[in-house]
Protein backbone atom coordinates (compact mmCIF):
# COMPACT_ATOMS: atom_id res chain seq x y z
CA UNK A 1 0.00 0.00 0.00
CA UNK A 2 1.14 3.48 -0.61
CA UNK A 3 1.45 6.08 2.08
CA UNK A 4 0.86 9.29 1.29
CA UNK A 5 2.87 10.78 3.74
CA UNK A 6 3.88 14.77 3.21
CA UNK A 7 6.06 16.44 5.11
CA UNK A 8 5.16 19.58 6.90
CA UNK A 9 6.51 21.70 4.06
CA UNK A 10 3.62 20.41 2.38
CA UNK A 11 1.20 20.29 5.04
CA UNK A 12 1.56 23.83 5.11
CA UNK A 13 1.08 24.17 1.67
CA UNK A 14 -1.75 22.21 1.53
CA UNK A 15 -3.10 23.72 4.55
CA UNK A 16 -3.03 27.62 2.73
CA UNK A 17 -4.83 26.06 -0.40
CA UNK A 18 -7.71 24.82 1.72
CA UNK A 19 -8.30 27.09 4.49
CA UNK A 20 -11.47 25.72 4.56
CA UNK A 21 -11.20 24.12 7.89
CA UNK A 22 -10.60 27.12 8.95
CA UNK A 23 -11.39 28.25 12.06
CA UNK A 24 -14.93 29.57 11.90
CA UNK A 25 -14.83 32.58 13.50
CA UNK A 26 -14.73 31.86 16.99
CA UNK A 27 -16.01 34.08 19.63
CA UNK A 28 -17.88 36.52 17.46
CA UNK A 29 -21.12 35.48 18.53
CA UNK A 30 -22.46 37.07 21.61
CA UNK A 31 -22.96 34.81 24.92
CA UNK A 32 -26.52 32.99 24.83
CA UNK A 33 -28.63 35.07 27.11
CA UNK A 34 -29.66 31.01 28.73
CA UNK A 35 -26.42 30.25 28.97
CA UNK A 36 -24.33 30.14 32.18
CA UNK A 37 -21.89 33.27 32.48
CA UNK A 38 -17.70 32.31 32.77
CA UNK A 39 -16.23 30.72 35.04
CA UNK A 40 -15.23 32.62 38.05
CA UNK A 41 -11.70 30.01 38.36
CA UNK A 42 -10.31 27.08 37.20
CA UNK A 43 -13.35 23.83 37.38
CA UNK A 44 -12.53 20.14 37.59
CA UNK A 45 -10.42 18.57 34.55
CA UNK A 46 -10.53 14.97 35.63
CA UNK A 47 -13.78 12.78 37.46
CA UNK A 48 -13.40 9.32 39.27
CA UNK A 49 -15.90 6.91 40.07
CA UNK A 50 -16.20 2.83 39.29
CA UNK A 51 -17.64 0.27 37.72
CA UNK A 52 -17.92 -2.77 38.92
CA UNK A 53 -13.86 -3.50 39.48
CA UNK A 54 -12.71 -1.11 37.07
CA UNK A 55 -11.61 1.89 38.55
CA UNK A 56 -12.37 4.85 35.49
CA UNK A 57 -11.12 8.51 35.38
CA UNK A 58 -12.52 11.10 32.88
CA UNK A 59 -10.03 13.66 31.84
CA UNK A 60 -11.19 16.76 29.59
CA UNK A 61 -8.42 17.81 26.86
CA UNK A 62 -9.81 21.31 26.81
CA UNK A 63 -13.54 22.35 24.90
CA UNK A 64 -14.18 24.15 21.27
CA UNK A 65 -16.67 25.79 19.83
CA UNK A 66 -18.39 25.35 16.26
CA UNK A 67 -21.40 27.19 14.41
CA UNK A 68 -24.55 25.61 15.21
CA UNK A 69 -24.83 25.62 11.41
CA UNK A 70 -23.26 21.49 11.35
CA UNK A 71 -25.71 20.55 13.63
CA UNK A 72 -28.92 18.73 11.80
CA UNK A 73 -27.69 19.39 8.52
CA UNK A 74 -31.07 17.07 7.00
CA UNK A 75 -33.49 19.38 9.44
CA UNK A 76 -34.86 22.58 8.72
CA UNK A 77 -32.60 24.98 10.15
CA UNK A 78 -35.39 26.90 11.78
CA UNK A 79 -36.05 24.06 13.82
CA UNK A 80 -32.71 23.30 14.69
CA UNK A 81 -32.15 26.80 16.27
CA UNK A 82 -35.70 26.58 18.18
CA UNK A 83 -34.36 23.56 19.26
CA UNK A 84 -31.84 24.64 20.56
CA UNK A 85 -33.05 27.93 22.06
CA UNK A 86 -35.87 25.55 23.74
CA UNK A 87 -32.67 23.86 25.36
CA UNK A 88 -30.82 27.03 26.57
CA UNK A 89 -28.23 26.50 24.49
CA UNK A 90 -27.24 29.34 21.79
CA UNK A 91 -28.69 28.92 18.82
CA UNK A 92 -25.37 29.80 17.03
CA UNK A 93 -22.25 28.87 18.66
CA UNK A 94 -22.05 25.38 20.36
CA UNK A 95 -19.57 24.16 23.04
CA UNK A 96 -18.14 20.79 22.57
CA UNK A 97 -16.63 19.18 25.48
CA UNK A 98 -13.62 16.43 25.30
CA UNK A 99 -14.35 13.45 27.62
CA UNK A 100 -11.58 10.80 27.89
CA UNK A 101 -12.21 7.84 29.31
CA UNK A 102 -9.09 6.12 31.08
CA UNK A 103 -10.01 2.72 32.23
CA UNK A 104 -7.96 0.73 35.11
CA UNK A 105 -8.69 -2.65 35.17
CA UNK A 106 -6.73 -5.61 36.38
CA UNK A 107 -3.41 -5.04 35.00
CA UNK A 108 -4.36 -3.17 32.37
CA UNK A 109 -4.84 1.18 32.10
CA UNK A 110 -6.52 2.23 28.97
CA UNK A 111 -7.13 5.55 27.23
CA UNK A 112 -9.33 6.14 24.64
CA UNK A 113 -8.57 8.78 22.11
CA UNK A 114 -5.64 10.96 22.55
CA UNK A 115 -7.10 14.37 21.91
CA UNK A 116 -6.23 17.33 19.46
CA UNK A 117 -2.59 17.49 20.59
CA UNK A 118 -0.83 21.03 19.78
CA UNK A 119 -1.77 21.50 16.18
CA UNK A 120 -5.32 21.77 16.22
CA UNK A 121 -7.41 24.36 18.31
CA UNK A 122 -6.09 26.87 21.03
CA UNK A 123 -8.44 25.58 23.25
CA UNK A 124 -8.07 21.56 23.19
CA UNK A 125 -5.16 19.73 23.79
CA UNK A 126 -5.08 19.87 27.47
CA UNK A 127 -4.93 15.95 28.09
CA UNK A 128 -1.36 15.25 28.86
CA UNK A 129 -1.53 18.39 31.57
CA UNK A 130 -5.12 17.23 33.18
CA UNK A 131 -4.04 13.62 32.80
CA UNK A 132 -0.60 14.91 35.23
CA UNK A 133 -3.27 17.01 37.08
CA UNK A 134 -4.90 13.66 38.03
CA UNK A 135 -1.93 12.03 39.26
CA UNK A 136 -1.61 9.30 36.37
CA UNK A 137 1.54 8.73 34.94
CA UNK A 138 1.38 8.20 30.89
CA UNK A 139 4.23 5.93 31.24
CA UNK A 140 1.50 3.32 32.80
CA UNK A 141 -0.71 2.91 30.23
CA UNK A 142 -0.58 -0.54 28.66
CA UNK A 143 -3.33 0.01 25.82
CA UNK A 144 -4.24 3.46 23.45
CA UNK A 145 -7.77 2.88 21.80
CA UNK A 146 -8.99 5.12 18.91
CA UNK A 147 -12.66 5.41 18.16
CA UNK A 148 -11.71 7.28 14.98
CA UNK A 149 -9.24 9.60 12.81
CA UNK A 150 -10.82 12.93 13.15
CA UNK A 151 -8.62 15.70 14.61
CA UNK A 152 -9.99 15.60 18.20
CA UNK A 153 -9.75 12.34 18.88
CA UNK A 154 -5.81 11.34 16.96
CA UNK A 155 -3.95 14.67 16.71
CA UNK A 156 -2.77 14.43 19.90
CA UNK A 157 -0.69 11.38 19.12
CA UNK A 158 2.72 12.64 19.25
CA UNK A 159 4.37 16.01 20.99
CA UNK A 160 6.21 18.67 19.85
CA UNK A 161 9.11 16.39 19.15
CA UNK A 162 7.02 13.97 16.54
CA UNK A 163 7.16 11.34 19.10
CA UNK A 164 4.69 8.79 20.59
CA UNK A 165 3.37 10.39 23.74
CA UNK A 166 2.74 7.15 25.09
CA UNK A 167 5.63 4.51 23.72
CA UNK A 168 4.93 1.56 25.30
CA UNK A 169 1.26 1.69 24.38
CA UNK A 170 -0.43 -0.95 22.65
CA UNK A 171 -2.33 1.48 19.97
CA UNK A 172 -5.79 -0.01 18.90
CA UNK A 173 -8.33 0.97 15.97
CA UNK A 174 -10.59 -0.67 14.06
CA UNK A 175 -9.24 -2.20 10.65
CA UNK A 176 -12.02 -0.44 8.80
CA UNK A 177 -10.92 3.45 9.93
CA UNK A 178 -7.30 2.61 9.39
CA UNK A 179 -7.80 1.27 6.24
CA UNK A 180 -10.18 4.15 5.18
CA UNK A 181 -7.72 6.86 5.61
CA UNK A 182 -4.37 5.13 4.71
CA UNK A 183 -6.14 4.33 1.14
CA UNK A 184 -4.03 5.70 -2.09
CA UNK A 185 -4.85 9.07 -2.46
CA UNK A 186 -7.33 9.59 -0.15
CA UNK A 187 -6.36 13.45 -0.15
CA UNK A 188 -7.31 13.85 -4.12
CA UNK A 189 -10.92 12.36 -3.55
CA UNK A 190 -12.28 14.19 -0.67
CA UNK A 191 -13.46 17.86 -1.08
CA UNK A 192 -10.38 20.76 -0.53
CA UNK A 193 -12.18 21.53 2.51
CA UNK A 194 -11.28 17.80 4.50
CA UNK A 195 -8.10 17.43 3.06
CA UNK A 196 -6.67 18.41 6.34
CA UNK A 197 -8.17 16.12 8.09
CA UNK A 198 -7.01 13.61 5.63
CA UNK A 199 -3.49 14.48 6.22
CA UNK A 200 -3.60 15.15 9.65
CA UNK A 201 -4.99 11.20 9.82
CA UNK A 202 -2.32 10.06 7.87
CA UNK A 203 -0.12 11.81 9.73
CA UNK A 204 -1.34 10.54 13.01
CA UNK A 205 -1.68 6.71 11.46
CA UNK A 206 2.12 6.36 10.01
CA UNK A 207 3.87 8.15 13.44
CA UNK A 208 6.93 5.97 13.37
CA UNK A 209 7.17 4.42 16.70
CA UNK A 210 3.42 3.42 16.54
CA UNK A 211 2.46 -0.30 15.37
CA UNK A 212 -1.63 -0.27 15.48
CA UNK A 213 -3.61 -3.51 16.30
CA UNK A 214 -6.13 -3.38 13.77
CA UNK A 215 -9.20 -4.67 15.11
CA UNK A 216 -12.96 -5.69 14.36
CA UNK A 217 -16.33 -5.44 15.28
CA UNK A 218 -16.64 -7.06 18.63
CA UNK A 219 -13.09 -7.93 19.93
CA UNK A 220 -11.40 -7.80 22.94
CA UNK A 221 -9.11 -5.59 23.81
CA UNK A 222 -8.33 -6.92 27.50
CA UNK A 223 -10.59 -8.93 29.62
CA UNK A 224 -14.22 -7.41 30.37
CA UNK A 225 -13.21 -4.47 27.06
CA UNK A 226 -14.54 -4.88 24.02
CA UNK A 227 -15.05 -2.79 20.75
CA UNK A 228 -17.43 -2.43 18.60
CA UNK A 229 -18.36 -1.42 14.79
CA UNK A 230 -20.58 1.95 15.02
CA UNK A 231 -19.60 3.33 11.71
CA UNK A 232 -21.47 6.43 10.22
CA UNK A 233 -19.86 9.79 11.99
CA UNK A 234 -17.07 8.11 10.01
CA UNK A 235 -16.69 4.68 7.94
CA UNK A 236 -14.75 2.50 10.56
CA UNK A 237 -16.14 4.16 13.46
CA UNK A 238 -15.99 2.09 16.71
CA UNK A 239 -17.37 2.44 20.17
CA UNK A 240 -15.64 0.91 23.16
CA UNK A 241 -18.09 -1.19 25.62
CA UNK A 242 -16.73 -1.93 29.37
CA UNK A 243 -18.00 -4.54 31.65
CA UNK A 244 -17.34 -5.27 35.24
CA UNK A 245 -19.29 -7.52 37.68
CA UNK A 246 -22.30 -7.15 35.36
CA UNK A 247 -22.32 -3.57 34.80
CA UNK A 248 -21.70 -1.59 31.40
CA UNK A 249 -20.63 1.57 30.09
CA UNK A 250 -20.35 2.35 26.69
CA UNK A 251 -17.71 5.20 25.50
CA UNK A 252 -19.58 6.35 21.96
CA UNK A 253 -16.83 8.29 20.56
CA UNK A 254 -18.76 10.59 18.32
CA UNK A 255 -21.37 7.75 17.50
CA UNK A 256 -23.45 10.77 19.33
CA UNK A 257 -21.78 14.10 19.31
CA UNK A 258 -24.95 16.22 21.05
CA UNK A 259 -26.39 15.10 24.53
CA UNK A 260 -29.50 16.84 23.28
CA UNK A 261 -30.25 16.94 19.45
CA UNK A 262 -29.22 13.29 18.83
CA UNK A 263 -31.52 11.91 21.98
CA UNK A 264 -34.50 14.02 21.10
CA UNK A 265 -33.84 13.86 17.31
CA UNK A 266 -31.63 10.83 16.49
CA UNK A 267 -32.63 11.42 12.78
CA UNK A 268 -30.97 14.72 12.58
CA UNK A 269 -27.22 13.94 11.59
CA UNK A 270 -24.12 16.88 11.70
CA UNK A 271 -22.36 17.97 9.29
CA UNK A 272 -19.01 15.97 10.41
CA UNK A 273 -21.06 12.77 9.79
CA UNK A 274 -19.61 11.02 6.62
CA UNK A 275 -22.63 9.17 5.95
CA UNK A 276 -25.79 10.89 7.50
CA UNK A 277 -28.25 8.16 7.32
CA UNK A 278 -25.48 5.35 8.08
CA UNK A 279 -24.89 7.60 11.56
CA UNK A 280 -28.58 7.97 12.27
CA UNK A 281 -29.21 4.14 11.59
CA UNK A 282 -26.06 3.02 14.00
CA UNK A 283 -27.35 5.88 16.54
CA UNK A 284 -30.62 4.01 16.71
CA UNK A 285 -29.30 0.56 17.60
CA UNK A 286 -27.10 2.09 20.17
CA UNK A 287 -30.13 3.82 22.14
CA UNK A 288 -31.85 0.64 21.90
CA UNK A 289 -29.17 -1.22 23.25
CA UNK A 290 -28.30 1.10 25.83
CA UNK A 291 -32.09 1.48 27.30
CA UNK A 292 -32.80 -2.54 27.33
CA UNK A 293 -29.72 -3.18 28.34
CA UNK A 294 -29.09 -0.29 30.88
CA UNK A 295 -25.84 0.55 29.91
CA UNK A 296 -24.41 3.49 30.97
CA UNK A 297 -22.75 5.58 27.87
CA UNK A 298 -19.98 8.29 27.49
CA UNK A 299 -20.70 11.22 25.28
CA UNK A 300 -17.03 12.31 24.47
CA UNK A 301 -18.54 15.67 23.41
CA UNK A 302 -20.97 15.70 26.12
CA UNK A 303 -20.89 18.27 28.96
CA UNK A 304 -18.07 17.29 31.06
CA UNK A 305 -17.90 14.65 32.18
CA UNK A 306 -20.83 13.16 29.72
CA UNK A 307 -21.31 10.00 31.98
CA UNK A 308 -25.10 8.95 32.02
CA UNK A 309 -28.18 6.85 30.74
CA UNK A 310 -30.65 6.87 27.88
CA UNK A 311 -34.41 6.97 28.48
CA UNK A 312 -36.88 5.78 26.03
CA UNK A 313 -39.53 8.58 25.24
CA UNK A 314 -42.10 7.09 23.07
CA UNK A 315 -40.22 7.33 19.68
CA UNK A 316 -37.27 9.42 20.97
CA UNK A 317 -35.01 9.25 23.81
CA UNK A 318 -33.50 11.64 26.78
CA UNK A 319 -29.91 11.61 28.18
CA UNK A 320 -29.41 11.32 32.43
CA UNK A 321 -26.57 12.84 32.95
CA UNK A 322 -25.46 9.98 36.23
CA UNK A 323 -25.81 11.37 39.57
CA UNK A 324 -22.43 11.52 40.85
CA UNK A 325 -21.65 11.01 44.58
CA UNK A 326 -19.22 12.47 46.85
CA UNK A 327 -16.42 10.51 48.30
CA UNK A 328 -17.88 8.59 51.49
ZN1 LIG B 1 -15.05 14.55 17.92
Amino acid sequence: MTVFKPNRREMMKLAAMAPAFALPALGVAAPARAQLGAPASANPTHFRFTLGQARLTILSDGYFSLPTAGLGVNADPADVRAFLERHYLSPDEGYSHTNHLLIEAGDAVVLVDVGSGSRFMPTTGRLMANMEAAGIDPASVTHVVITHAHPDHIWGIRDDFDEPLFPDAEYVIGAAEHAYWLQDDLVNKVKPEDQQFVLGAVNSLTLDGVDWRLVADGEEIVPGLRMIATPGHTPGHMSVVLESEGQQLMALGDAMSHAYTNFAHPDWFNGFDADGPQTVATRMRLLDMAATDRIAVLGYHFPFPGVGHVLREGESWRFLPALWQFEG
